[in-house]
């Protein structure tokens, strides 16, 4: 399949490092807030891709962190710690605060069918192997240290900002003269590995030991060191895809390439895929500008967490969604008129032959269902052929097996939708039947005295360009 690569700026063929394995990293979630429906756009991008590999018989591997330590309100090392600015909003210890807000993502990542990554690793469980890496940079010359912090120094490695594209010196411009820095970091764009309790982090709650060749150090790892060294531990020193969203190219994965190929010699990244940003009255829906919903704020409106899911997939992932409750309403009857559709396929009576013609247009529709999303996971052409399979005149059965097929990659969860079949009573089958037969024969009187004698025994018969539903009357 081909995917835009944000590292070569070009639409490429995914190419595994190994047979068909794929392994994949993305970004989780900082746990001192709630997940918002702006980070949920970026996870089910991931998952659609994901699945969609699946879907072309790659074998994926994913992981995905919890950062449930330190990471500073910027992405550079300025500002506050953002979990204990949590602790302090919610007046709980950092370490109540990481997990409740972990059990609302997974609860959140679960409603949107978002399948779970194969390994979904905490930050403070993995010190160990980012102390090891911290270490393997400071003996290859990487690093220097001052009162507050161990840096990386990017002077030292030649490819930094290969992935933004961004010059050195147009970093260094960007420093804010207010922020509390550390005056004896040597370049602007140097990134702390490991902060020293000092200074604004003297009572830091989180802590582990450092020992160095400067000496027993305690202290907590910067933010970025922990993707690279969770990465490389679950899956190896290349891996063949990383995502996230775009907010964090020009810092967070910058760091994560300088810091990993410094350490190992080799590639970190094959593919870098990036999400583009859920807006809210055009600006980037986040935490820190508080211009956020909840999964839980959008079920309590009265919607079914699916239909945002069902929104996100009108938008290809790299281009923005400005959100609306508009919109979602919009999301929400497509949806219901799919899951309608799909529920009196399931309903309809079985079919077994099918013409020359039909079979051909099935595959056809199959083809470029494929296609859509072989050519950079346009989503947005691939449920139009969802409706267009939905409005065919191919037997319903057909219809329903395509579908089905179709959504092991949508993820609408259209297999649990139930026929109704199993709650009509024989008498009502049985004049169903009839009805088709006699609607496909044209002979609508007969069809009118059916869905009559029908009426009269509580079921209302209801034909939609995609088959006939029935509705219990009372
Ligand atoms: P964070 O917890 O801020 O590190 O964000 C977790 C993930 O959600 C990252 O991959 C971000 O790039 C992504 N993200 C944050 N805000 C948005 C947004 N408004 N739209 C899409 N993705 C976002
Ligand atoms: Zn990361």
């Amino acid at each position: 399949m081909k995917l835009y690569n944000t590292l070569s700026r070009q639409i490429e063929e995914v190419v595994p490092l190994i047979d068909k394995k794929i392994t994949f990293y993305s970004c989780g979630p900082t746990v001192y807030d709630y997940t918002h429906i702006g980070h949920l756009r970026t996870y089910v991008n991931v998952d659609l891709l994901k699945r969609t590999l699946s879907y072309f018989d790659y074998n994926v591997t994913h992981v995905m962190n919890i950062t449930d330590v330190g990471h500073l309100t910027g992405d550079t090392d300025e500002g506050e710690d953002k979990l204990e600015k949590g602790a302090i909003k919610t007046g709980k210890s950092v370490w109540d605060v990481a997990k409740m807000y972990t059990e609302q993502f997974i609860s959140s990542i679960k409603a949107l069918n978002i399948s779970e990554p194969d390994e979904l690793p905490r930050a403070t469980d993995n010190i160990e192997a980012m102390i090891e890496l911290i270490k393997s940079l400071q003996e290859k010359g990487y690093t220097y240290q001052t009162k507050q912090a161990i840096y990386f120094d990017v002077s030292k490695f030649e490819r930094y900002g290969k992935l933004s594209g961004q010059k050195l010196e147009d970093k260094k411009t960007q420093a804010r003269p207010e922020v509390i820095l550390d005056h004896d970091k040597k370049n602007q764009a140097d990134f702390a590995l490991w902060f020293f309790l000092v200074g604004r982090f003297e009572n830091h709650q989180m802590h582990w030991p450092f020992d160095s060749a400067q000496g027993k150090e305690a202290g907590f790892p910067g933010w970025h060191i922990e993707c690279s060294a969770m990465s490389m531990k679950y899956l190896g020193p290349t891996i063949d895809i990383h995502g996230g969203g775009v907010d964090h190219i020009a810092v967070h994965h910058e760091n994560e390439i300088a810091q990993s190929e410094a350490a190992t010699g080799q590639p970190f990244v094959r593919h870098w895929f990036h999400s583009e940003f859920l807006l809210i009255d055009g600006e980037k829906m986040s935490k820190s500008k508080d211009n956020f919903y909840t999964l839980e704020e959008v079920a309590k409106q009265g919607f079914e967490p699916i239909a945002l899911r069902y929104l996100f997939l009108t938008t290809h992932y790299r281009q923005q969604l400005n959100f609306t409750w508009e919109s979602l309403e919009a999301a929400q009857a497509a949806l219901n008129k799919l899951k309608n559709a799909v529920m009196s396929m399931k309903s309809a009576p079985e079919r077994p032959t099918i013409s020359e013609e039909k079979l051909q247009s099935v595959s056809e529709l199959s083809f470029r269902f494929k296609e859509a999303l072989e050519n950079d996971l346009q989503l947005p052409k691939a449920l139009a052929i969802v409706w267009e399979t939905v409005k065919s005149n191919n037997p319903s059965s057909d219809k329903l097996e395509l579908l089905l097929d179709f959504d092991q990659v949508l993820g609408l969860g259209l297999n649990e939708v139930e026929g109704m079949e199993n709650e009509l009573p024989p008498e009502i089958e049985k004049i169903k039947t009839d009805y088709e037969l006699a609607r496909q024969g044209k002979d609508f009187s007969k069809s009118d005295m059916l869905r009559q004698q029908a009426d009269k025994l509580g079921y209302r018969f209801e034909d939609s360009p995609t088959g006939t539903t029935i509705k219990k009357l009372h």
